[in-house]
């Protein structure tokens, strides 16, 4: 990976905007843009000027000017890649800007990758790997919630975490290293009580954190609901409700797409994603034993189930229904009933049916779908069972599947430890596992890290970042 270069792209959102910030960093950064820089008092030099100071001047090409700017200078080794950074903030003018970065890439800079800012950040021991994630976790972030979280781990809290275990196994595998330098004297540093308790405390650790990842998941890419019920109940009907008054209220806010997160709605600080809305769209006659079979694998990955029925059913079937329903619903997912198209049915026969339900603790709402009727209720409940699992404290939470994976290969070597100690194996074997639950664990925070997984994990950042 080549550091040498001094890079350059536009930081700020492709398109117009009041104004726009181009940084370039690398050894070249400063003396690039002086080299077409020009203040008010012509013999200012920004190589000459200290860190962390602003100026004001022109851009120019030649005779032409071509914007006046205002610069900010960071100097290595502190800034945000570690290298020397200038920051050019001109107006938001998409043509100043292409501009800008064509002259700057003719005075010597390079077209920055997706994500290299931070990597050369991460290369230069500026912050550890999970937070250079979480950095690209915080730009992407569209709830509170998932701003926090990622706010958390940029700031270390993982990588503490992450530290400390490793530490502790790192001493314990040490003293065991020392006992294979002594191995003709049956000695033991490293009490082997201890250390089973050390793992089994570790491994208790391990996987509280594991287990974080089902709600890191929900935070970061919204809780998922599932909206099941028999066809004609009004599923689609629902959700184009629940998406429309969404996209009505987001539409609001000029210039946001709602494009790439077409199923997801975001209601007080929460993103809820609806599973496998595909399938709700289509309107093809489905087999009802395939329909049975797709809903219920919808209920398996939901955390909030949204089950529908029609209210001119009678009681009882409703009744049997949700009762069936109800069985499939595990200890970590809520469930609430939605006895649809009430607009049609009688308040009279609607009535008992939520009483009767409400009685059994099942959450009901009388709704219709179609005409809007208690939909600001549903969004009410949503919040209110989104946000009973959403952390309140600094807990750490593992959002970010790779770091689960690492989670769980940490805990099979570290179980295998546990087996190699019960087996009285040797000292060389142990140390040699004790070794991959501490590379696994460095995987997390890019102690151990290649290229090719770099490669990986930078390709999805923005450019500019
Ligand atoms: P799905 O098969 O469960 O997705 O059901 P749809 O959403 O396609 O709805 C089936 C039919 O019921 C459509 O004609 C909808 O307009 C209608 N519908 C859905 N919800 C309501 C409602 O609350 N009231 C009334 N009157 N009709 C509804």
């Amino acid at each position: 990976m080549n550091t040498d270069t001094t890079i350059v792209a536009i930081a700020t959102p492709p398109g117009m905007g009041a104004i726009a910030v181009i940084r370039l960093s690398g050894n070249l950064a400063i003396s690039i843009v002086d080299s077409v820089f020009v203040s008010n008092s012509k013999s200012k030099k920004l190589s000459k000027q200290k860190a962390y100071t602003i100026h004001y001047g022109s851009i120019v090409d030649g005779n032409r000017v071509i914007d006046d700017v205002l610069v900010s200078i960071f100097k290595a080794p502190h800034s945000y890649t570690g290298e020397n950074i200038a920051e050019v903030s001109c107006h938001g003018s998409v043509v100043i800007q292409q501009q800008l970065l064509e002259l700057f890439v003719r005075q010597g800079a390079q077209m920055a990758k997706p994500g290299e800012f931070t990597l050369r950040a991460f290369l230069n021991g500026k912050l550890d790997l999970s937070q250079a994630e979480a950095i690209a976790d915080l730009i992407a972030s569209t709830s509170e919630t998932a701003r926090r979280v990622a706010m958390h781990q940029m700031r270390g809290g993982f990588s503490n975490k992450l530290a400390e275990l490793r530490e502790q196994l790192l001493k314990f595998t040490s003293l065991i290293e020392l006992e294979l330098d002594f191995a003709d004297e049956d000695v033991e540093f490293a009490n082997r009580n201890e250390l089973v308790a050390l793992i089994n405390s570790i491994l208790a650790e391990i996987n509280k954190l594991a287990s974080s990842f089902s709600l890191g998941n929900a935070i970061k890419s919204g809780i998922p609901v599932a909206i099941v019920g028999k066809p004609n109940v009004g599923k689609s009907t629902l959700l184009n409700r629940l998406l429309n008054e969404e996209k009505a209220i987001v539409s609001e806010i000029a210039g946001t797409t709602r494009d790439t997160i077409e199923d997801t709605i975001h209601l007080n600080g929460l993103n809820f994603r609806f599973i496998d809305t595909a399938g709700l769209r289509q309107t093809t006659n489905e087999i009802e034993s395939i329909g049975v079979k797709r809903a219920l694998n919808k209920i398996e990955q939901a955390r909030i189930i949204l089950y529908l029925v029609d209210a001119q059913e009678e009681k009882e079937t409703i009744l049997n229904e949700v009762n069936k329903i109800a069985k499939k619903i595990t200890d970590s997912q809520k469930l609430i009933v939605l006895v649809n198209k009430e607009d049609k049915s009688d308040s009279n026969h609607v009535a008992p049916v939520i009483d009767e339900l409400n009685a059994r603790n099942i959450l009901t709402i009388a709704t219709s779908a179609k005409f809007g009727q208690n939909i600001e209720e549903l969004q009410q409940k949503l919040v209110e069972l989104g946000k009973v699992d959403m952390p309140e404290n600094e807990d750490v939470i593992v959002t970010n599947v790779r770091h689960y994976n690492a989670l769980i290969n940490t805990r099979k070597s570290l179980e295998e430890v546990l087996k190699g100690i019960h087996n009285n194996i040797s000292e060389e074997f142990l140390s040699i596992d004790i070794r991959e639950a501490i590379n696994y664990l460095g995987e997390i925070t890019g102690e151990i890290s290649n290229e090719e997984v770099l490669g990986f994990i930078f390709s999805k950042f923005c450019i500019g970042k």
